[in-house]
């Protein structure tokens, strides 16, 4: 079975992130930078998918030469082959058409990404990637098995209150939530290995037009100041703390 897991190199979600001078971009210098985290729980399920029908698994990513540490780590984890799609996407659009025809020529069973990635946010580029490649989708999977031989699938989603099962065929694409599996680390060997790998580079066909244009980034509100209840102790700041609560945060 030959699966194509689509990852994401990501700021981590611990940094501080500073807006660049145009506004229209963060600053990447000196960011640490990870393999998006719900791309983890997508690597390892192509993972254990190989380890019960065999195969292969391919891991992609789109965007310049530093992602190739991302394409790294999902080596690291075991997966067999990495392509870097290089281009200069405007919009999400844009990154799942050109992921789309970088997988076409791959003809994979399954492909799997992850539910979203942390950084934008946005949830579509799996939505896209099935659409341009006419595939049926299960979104935000939290189970997921594959019956290779008969080209069929089942996915399991939460819901409220419940779990909603989807039964398809292959190929399809999948995009993975938390708790779909726990991902492993990588191992010493699998690191080593990892760093000898040659990653393919395939240059991104944009061939489609954006639909949307990035505007302005605005950094979140600077936090006010905090009230200190000065000369106040014991029931008298208790009751100082209720009043501010009640009437200046509205919280109560
Ligand atoms: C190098 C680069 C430059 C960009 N420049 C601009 C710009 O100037 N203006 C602008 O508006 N937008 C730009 N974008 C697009 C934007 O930043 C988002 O990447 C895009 O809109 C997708 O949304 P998202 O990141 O929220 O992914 P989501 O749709 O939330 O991601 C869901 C899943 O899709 C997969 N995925 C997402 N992105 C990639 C990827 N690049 N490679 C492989 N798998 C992926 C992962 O599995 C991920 O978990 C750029 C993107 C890249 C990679």
């Amino acid at each position: 079975m030959q699966t194509v897991v689509l990852i994401k190199q990501v700021p981590d979600t611990a940094t501080r992130i500073k807006i660049g001078p145009d506004g229209k971009d963060i600053q990447r210098d000196g960011l640490t930078l990870v393999l998006n985290p719900y791309d983890e729980y997508a690597v390892e399920e192509a993972l254990r998918l190989r380890e019960q029908h065999g195969g292969t698994v391919t891991v992609m990513t789109l965007g310049p030469a530093r992602a190739d540490e991302a394409l790294r780590s999902a080596l690291a984890m075991g997966a067999d082959e990495a392509v870097r799609v290089d281009g200069k996407p405007q919009d999400a659009l844009q990154v799942g058409w050109a992921l789309a025809q970088a997988i076409r020529t791959l003809s994979p069973d399954l492909i799997l990404c992850g539910k979203q990635a942390v950084d934008d946010d946005q949830a579509e580029v799996g939505a896209l990637v099935a659409e341009f490649l006419d595939l049926p989708q299960a979104t935000v999977a939290v189970a997921l098995s594959v019956d290779p031989a008969a080209h069929s699938a089942s996915a399991k989603r939460e819901v409220e209150g419940g779990l909603q099962q989807l039964a398809f065929s292959l190929p399809a694409v999948v995009t993975a939530q938390k708790g779909l599996n726990e991902p492993r680390y990588p191992s010493l060997p699998g690191i080593m290995k990892a760093k000898r790998k040659e990653i393919a580079v395939l240059s991104a066909d944009l061939g489609i037009e954006p639909g949307l244009e990035l505007v302005r980034l605005t950094p979140p509100e600077a936090r006010k100041a905090g009230t200190v209840l000065k000369d106040l102790s014991g029931a008298d700041a208790g009751a100082e703390l209720v009043r501010l609560l009640h009437e200046d945060a509205k919280a109560i």
